[in-house]
């Protein structure tokens, strides 16, 4: 059966992506050949992007996250705006996933589930109040507040827990839906990849450039372009 096929036969589909959904919009995702895992850095990115390092070494924290964390001019490309466009239409339920970079709600998408936070929400560590990815783009060192405190991205760091609400919210989702389509994800970072194992419907779908542990397992498997499979989908 064809992707097309299988959306036509569904009620109830769920995206679930990862970094490799927004790498046509010109950002890297981590594990690729070309992803930032290989680039060199005094530290792993792994390592920056912790809970630990950003306690101990908040400039070195910023410095990286501003290079390479703030994409803020990359546009939604054509998968990001076909799943807005299934959802408008009601073919598409809602898209879980593990980017932080707010492409999906750029493009139109409402019911969007962002396990791991976004760029576009910071909070004042001390006050609480809200800051724009903007003004942690502009500023210099380690952002502050007007009362002083530091500004924390709302991205869930290695070593952080996921937001209790948005887990149950995407879990929901997996559990209801009859499709589910997985794309640009190496299925590593847990405990989100291990939520696609809720999904108890009839289709899996994984499109995805490299090999992931789910080739074998689902229903159809393209080793695509995400944004390529997504723009020559008709309905
Ligand atoms: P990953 O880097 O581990 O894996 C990305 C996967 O996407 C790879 O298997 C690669 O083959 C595939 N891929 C790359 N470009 C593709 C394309 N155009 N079409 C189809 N497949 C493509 O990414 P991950 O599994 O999401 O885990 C990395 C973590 O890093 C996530 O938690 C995410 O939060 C974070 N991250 C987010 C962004 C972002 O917001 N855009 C960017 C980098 C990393």
């Amino acid at each position: 059966m064809t992707l097309r096929e299988m959306i036509q036969n569904s009620k109830r589909i769920v995206f679930f992506g990862g970094a490799g959904v927004s790498t046509e919009s010109g950002i890297p995702d981590f594990r690729s050949k070309d992803g930032l895992y290989r680039q060199h850095y005094a530290y792993d990115p792994e390592v920056i992007l912790s809970a630990d390092f950003f306690r101990s070494n908040q400039e070195e924290f910023f410095r990286f996250y501003r290079d390479k964390m703030l994409p803020l001019s990359a546009k939604p490309n054509a998968a990001h705006r076909k799943l807005a466009e299934m959802e408008e239409k009601g073919i598409l339920s809602s898209v879980v996933t593990q980017n932080i970079d707010g492409l999906h709600q750029a493009a139109g998408s409402k019911k969007v589930f962002e396990l791991h936070g976004s760029i576009h929400r910071n909070y004042c560590m001390k006050c609480g109040k809200f800051y724009p990815a903007k003004y942690i783009a502009e500023s210099k060192g380690v952002p502050k507040c007007e009362c002083g405190g530091t500004i924390k991205p709302d991205v869930v760091l290695y070593g952080e827990p996921l937001n209790d609400s948005v887990v149950r919210g995407a879990i929901d989702e997996i559990k209801r839906a009859d499709m589910l389509i997985i794309a640009g994800t190496s299925l590593s970072v847990y405990p989100a990849a291990g939520f696609i194992n809720y999904f108890r419907g009839n289709y899996t779908v994984l499109i995805n450039r490299d090999e992931t542990p789910l080739d074998e397992s689902c229903d159809l498997c393209l080793h695509e372009k995400v944004g390529e499979v997504f723009e020559g989908l008709m309905f």
